[in-house]
C-alpha cells in the first residue's frame, strides 16, 4: 500500500468540508484503504508530504478537446466566435497527426491542472474521437468522450450526413463504452442549431435503450435561443430537447443560462444535470448563470472549463470565476468546492466511486503544494480557490496511478 503523510480537505455537503491536519492517506489497487491521524509507530513507512494538501481529484463536466489549441481566440459572442475561430479549428482534427498531438497536449494539461475526471467533446470526425479515446485509455484518464454530431446549419467542411453521424456514434459507443471501467462514451449532438430533428430523436432513442450518457449545449446565447425557437417552432429551447427525448438523469447540458421557469421545471422533473461554465460565460459575454434558481430546484450542477470558450483547464480557477460571475449571490468556498468534487460526481451518478476522500472509493487525488505548513487552517480552501495561481499542483493520481508529478 502507498501511504502519504499529509493534510486533507474533504467535501461532505455543499455547506461542509472536513479539514484533516497531519493525516495518513493510503491506497492500494486503485482504492483508498486508509485515512487516519498520523501515528509515528504505524506510519513509519509513509511518504512525507506535510508541505502539501490532498483534495479529491477535480471534475470538469464539459470541455472540448478538439478546441484546445484555439483558446484565447477573441470574439465576444457565441455564433460569430464559432464560425470565425472554432469551426475552422475543429476542422484541423480531420488530420490524424493533428488530432493525436492535440489529444496528447490536452490530457497533459488536464492532469497538470489536477483534473481526474472530464466530460469531453471532440470534433465531428470519427477518427479524431477514436484517437482521443485511445489516448485516454493509454494515459489512464477517467473520461466520458463523444464525437460531436452536427448534420444541419453547419459549414460544409464539418457537416455530417445524418445516417453517418448516427452510425459512427453507435459504433464508437459499442467499441469503447465498456472497454475500461474509467472510459465511457457520451452521445454529443452539438446543440439544437446544428442538429436535425431526426438526428436528435434517433440519438435519444439509442441512448435510452442502452442507458448511455448524452451531452449538449442549452440556452447559452440569446441569438442562439431565438434561432432555435424559430427553426423548431417550439415555445422554448428546452422544449426542443424534451420533445426529442434528449433529457434525463444521464444527460449533461452545458450553460443553461437563459431559461424560463417552465424550462427549469422541465430540467428538474427530468433530473437533467447541468454543467456551469463561468469563464466561458464571461469570455463570450453569454450572460449570468441562474445559480440560485437552479439550486432551489435541486438540480445537479458541476463546474466546467468549456475550453476553448474558457481559456483555463484549472477547475480551481473556474470556481473563482463561478463566484465572480454571480452579481449578487454569494457562493461559499465550501459550495464551490462541492461543485468541483462530490457534487460534480453526483451529476455523473458516480458519487459512490469518486468525488471525496473516503475509504472504499477510487484513489483519484490532487496534491497541492503549500507555501508554509501554517497555512493549514480554516482559510485554506478559500485560498486554494481565490489564490489558485499561487498553489502549484504537485501530483495528480487517477485510480492509484500517478498521471502527473511536478
Ligand atoms: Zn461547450
Amino acid at each position: 500500500m502507498i501511504k502519504i503523510r499529509t493534510n486533507l480537505i474533504n467535501p461532505i455537503s455543499p455547506d461542509e468540508v472536513q479539514l484533516f491536519k497531519d493525516y495518513v492517506l493510503g491506497y492500494d489497487d486503485g482504492i483508498i484503504k486508509l485515512i487516519r491521524p498520523y501515528d509515528p509507530e504505524r506510519d513509519k513507512d509513509s511518504e512525507p508530504a506535510l508541505d502539501s494538501v490532498i483534495i479529491p481529484g477535480l471534475v470538469d463536466l464539459h470541455t472540448h478537446l478538439s478546441q484546445y489549441r484555439a483558446r484565447a481566440s477573441y470574439q465576444p459572442s457565441l455564433l460569430p466566435w464559432l464560425y470565425e475561430h472554432i469551426f475552422p479549428a475543429e476542422a484541423r482534427s480531420k488530420d490524424p497527426d493533428y488530432a493525436r498531438a492535440t489529444s496528447a497536449a490536452f490530457f497533459k494539461a488536464l492532469f497538470a491542472a489536477g483534473t481526474t475526471t472530464a466530460v469531453i467533446y471532440t470534433a465531428p470526425f470519427k477518427q479524431a474521437c477514436e484517437i482521443a479515446l485511445d489516448t485516454a485509455l493509454q494515459l489512464g484518464a477517467r473520461v466520458l468522450i463523444g464525437m460531436t454530431m452536427m448534420d444541419a446549419n453547419s459549414p460544409d467542411y464539418l457537416i455530417q450526413k445524418t445516417a453517418q453521424a448516427l452510425d459512427d456514434s453507435f459504433d464508437l459507443f459499442e467499441r469503447y463504452n465498456a472497454k475500461d471501467s474509467r472510459i465511457g462514451y457520451i452521445f454529443s449532438p452539438r446543440f439544437a442549431l446544428s442538429c436535425s430533428a431526426d438526428l436528435m430523436k434517433q440519438t435519444a432513442d439509442f441512448a435510452h435503450r442502452h442507458d448511455a450518457y448524452i451531452q449538449s449545449h442549452l440556452s447559452e446565447n440569446e441569438d442562439e435561443v431565438a434561432q432555435v425557437k424559430e427553426i423548431f417552432g417550439k415555445p422554448t429551447y428546452t422544449q426542443v430537447y424534451e420533445d426529442f427525448g434528449l433529457l434525463g438523469p444521464k444527460t449533461i447540458l452545458g450553460h443553461a443560462i437563459h431559461l424560463s421557469e417552465t424550462e427549469m421545471d422541465i430540467l428538474a422533473h427530468t433530473n437533467t444535470a447541468i454543467a456551469h461554465c463561468p469563464e466561458s460565460n464571461f469570455f463570450l459575454k453569454s450572460g449570468e448563470f441562474p445559480f440560485a434558481a437552479l439550486l432551489d430546484m435541486s438540480l445537479r450542477i458541476g463546474l466546467a472549463s468549456d475550453v476553448a470558450a474558457g481559456n483555463s483547464l484549472s477547475m480551481l480557477q473556474q470556481a473563482k470565476f463561478a463566484s465572480y460571475r454571480q452579481s449578487s449571490l454569494s457562493l461559499t468556498p465550501q459550495r464551490l468546492f462541492w461543485h468541483l468534487t462530490l457534487g460534480a460526481a453526483k451529476a455523473l451518478g458516480w458519487q459512490d466511486r469518486i468525488g471525496s476522500l473516503q475509504i472504499g472509493k477510487e484513489a483519484d487525488l490532487c496534491q497541492i503544494k503549500l507555501k508554509a505548513p501554517h497555512e493549514v487552517n480554516e482559510q485554506l480552501l478559500s485560498a486554494l480557490i481565490y489564490l489558485n495561481e499561487e498553489f502549484p499542483i504537485s501530483r495528480t493520481i487517477i485510480h492509484g496511478n500517478t498521471v502527473f508529478q511536478s
